[in-house]
């Protein structure tokens, strides 16, 4: 099967969502702290959903998109909303990551569990590239929105990895944070153009080092926090890689 035909398939609306499966064969929800972004170090329960419409060359998260080199069957599991909120549930944790590969390919699929979610007073955040128009509903459900538009270095064609257009919908939620990926210095002032011009303020701004394990984060972390701290950014590590050398499912 091509990658594309792949992605139409995961497309498909759905009254059902399509979830990242583990080697153990059940879905990818579990139970962790925050590795990124302003809830950096708060215990969240994730969910993992299947799919995206990117292909980053450094994606730590490949299994849940890249169907040339993973098998679809093995590496997704569908499930409807209320046995996902079940598990969610047994975690006794009030506050949930919605997380890819991309979660708005499944947009209308997730109201019901988002809808559950918030009437449950759950906090939700969803971690999402910023290249599909979110619905209303979901904007305003949602608590937390953790946008991450791609940059060059992603690797994936400049028409695709930015949508300025949708981006500057979100900068009226006062919870809408973009967190750039960054690899070379240089990466820096794409960044900090495409926030401005999605009309977001400095402090919505995130720069977070790309690594996929603790001694390349480490070697970014110097600069580019010290570039943060110089200029009054936000700077975001991820601790997940750090203390867990991104094994999946922690
Ligand atoms: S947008 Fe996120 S999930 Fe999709 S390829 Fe890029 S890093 Fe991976």
């Amino acid at each position: 099967m091509t990658l594309n035909k792949a992605k139409s398939r995961d497309i498909i609306d759905s009254s059902i969502l399509k979830l990242s499966k583990m080697d153990s064969g059940h879905p990818e929800i579990f139970i962790s702290i925050q590795g990124e972004g302003i809830f950096a170090g708060t215990p969240c329960v994730f969910v993992r959903l299947a799919a995206c419409n990117l292909s980053c060359t450094w994606c730590d998260t490949k299994y849940t998109w890249d169907w040339k080199n993973f098998e679809y069957t093995d590496h997704v599991i569908t499930l409807d909303h209320n046995s996902i909120y079940t598990i969610i549930e047994e975690y006794k944790q009030k506050h949930v990551v919605i997380t890819g590969g991309e979660p708005l390919l499944q947009q209308e699929a997730l109201m019901p569990l988002i809808t559950s979610l918030s009437k449950n007073n759950y906090v939700i955040e969803i971690e999402t590239n910023g290249t599909i128009d979110p619905v209303k509903p979901l904007l305003k459900m949602v608590n937390q929105w953790n946008i991450s538009p791609k940059l060059n270095n992603s690797g994936n064609p400049k028409d695709k990895h930015c949508e300025l257009e949708i981006l500057t919908k979100y900068k009226s939620h006062p919870n809408a944070y973009l967190k750039f990926v960054i690899v070379e210095r240089q990466d820096i002032t794409e960044a900090i153009k495409i926030a401005e011009s999605a009309g977001f303020p400095a402090n919505r701004l995130i720069l977070m080092p790309e690594g996929t394990k603790g001694p390349d984060l480490i070697d970014k972390s110097g600069w580019l926090s010290d570039y943060c701290t110089k200029n009054g950014l936000r700077y975001s590590s991820r601790l997940h890689v750090l203390l867990w050398q991104g094994v999946r499912g922690k």
